[in-house]
């Protein structure tokens, strides 16, 4: 349920209506636009169906939201959301570029890309701990030793980490070392895992699923806010599909369709969606003139001896060259990076 407010609300007739849906047990979000301020209702809405808020002073309607994802949708909060990450923040006029390995293999080579992404302009650095890999015999990543090295690479560089959580019972470690907790597209409708991390305080980046509908992926985003955290970043990184020459579909009209569907910011990452390095750079241009708020792009300073995901990875190099192109698709739509 959402409270529209009339344009001239006073701020005691605002701070009226808030207490009144206060003193129902309900929770209020304020949602303070540039046109309109709206509040939204959260709780058991049955409870309002003795208490009409529409005859308080201040209030020009009350609607429900009929779509099934409340708190994620754009009625809800009709201006874009801008997350906070540790100070960098997305989902503003500035593009965030978030750069590193696939996963963290040694304590040298990550501090080796890291230095090198924030030279070239990206502002976190990417890289697996926790990697969920189709077959059991592949690497599965250094563990807490890996978030070490991630903690390292922060305090070297500046860089915010992002970092994937595929366990529950992995959730403090996690969370300690992670500006960041990433959600991987193998665990979109793990419910259980989505909960947990809605308890968390930090940014959540939920990565579309292979056969995720958009409908889907904003439904796994609810149950996190379900639990208190607001702080989700939808993750767009190619859909399974028929066509086989690329790894995946990337799917670059989710961009506009998650948009307008709801207020949170929509990352971009090529790397995934296509599985191949040549074709990388074509597709964060597409991705930025789309009107994304950010890109997770894989660089490692060794791409054929990676132990993961090396025949998508750019070279530092390259990705420097990258982010000098990306400039001028930003500046070209108003944006910057
Ligand atoms: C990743 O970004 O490290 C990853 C495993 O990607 P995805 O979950 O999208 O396959
Ligand atoms: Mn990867």
């Amino acid at each position: 349920m959402i409270v529209v407010l009339k344009k001239s609300a006073s701020q005691s007739e605002i701070d009226h209506i808030i207490e009144k849906i206060e003193a129902l047990g309900l929770t209020v979000h304020l949602s303070k636009g540039v046109e309109r301020t709206i509040i939204g209702v959260i709780g058991d809405e049955a409870i309002l169906r003795n208490q009409p808020l529409d005859i308080l002073p201040g209030v020009e309607k009350v609607m429900p939201i009929l779509k099934p994802y409340k708190l994620v949708s754009r009625e809800f909060k009709p201006d874009n959301s801008v997350i906070d990450i540790n100070g960098v923040k997305i989902g503003n006029n500035k593009i965030v570029v978030i750069a590193g390995p696939c996963s963290v293999e040694s304590k040298e080579s990550l501090i080796e890309i890291a230095n090198a992404v924030k030279k070239a302009g990206a502002r976190c650095l990417r890289g697996g701990a926790f990697k969920p890999r189709t077959s059991p015999y592949s690497f599965q990543g250094l563990g807490v030793e890996g978030l070490e090295y991630l903690n390292e690479a922060r305090k070297e560089t500046g860089l915010k980490v992002v970092t994937e959580l595929m366990d529950p019972r992995d959730t403090e470690a996690v969370v300690k070392y992670a500006d960041v907790i990433q959600i991987g597209a193998r665990n979109i409708q793990n419910f259980k895992l989505l909960m947990e991390v809605g308890k968390q305080k930090k940014p959540v980046l939920l990565k579309r699923g292979l056969s995720t509908t958009i409908k889907e992926l904003l439904m796994s985003a609810e149950y996190i806010m379900s639990q208190g955290n607001y702080n989700v970043i939808f993750c767009e990184r190619g859909i399974r599909t028929f066509e086989n020459s690329t790894r995946n579909t990337l799917d670059l009209s989710a961009i506009p369709v998650i948009k307008e569907l709801s207020h949170l910011p929509v990352v971009v990452d090529p790397s995934h969606a296509v599985g191949r390095w040549k074709l990388v750079a074509s597709m964060s241009k597409a991705a930025i003139a789309a009107g994304a708020d950010g890109l997770l792009l894989e660089v490692h300073n060794n791409p054929e001896g990676a132990l993961c995901d090396g025949g998508q990875s750019l070279l530092p190099a390259k990705f420097a060259s990258l982010m000098d192109e990306l400039r001028l698709i930003a500046r070209a739509i108003g944006r910057e990076i």
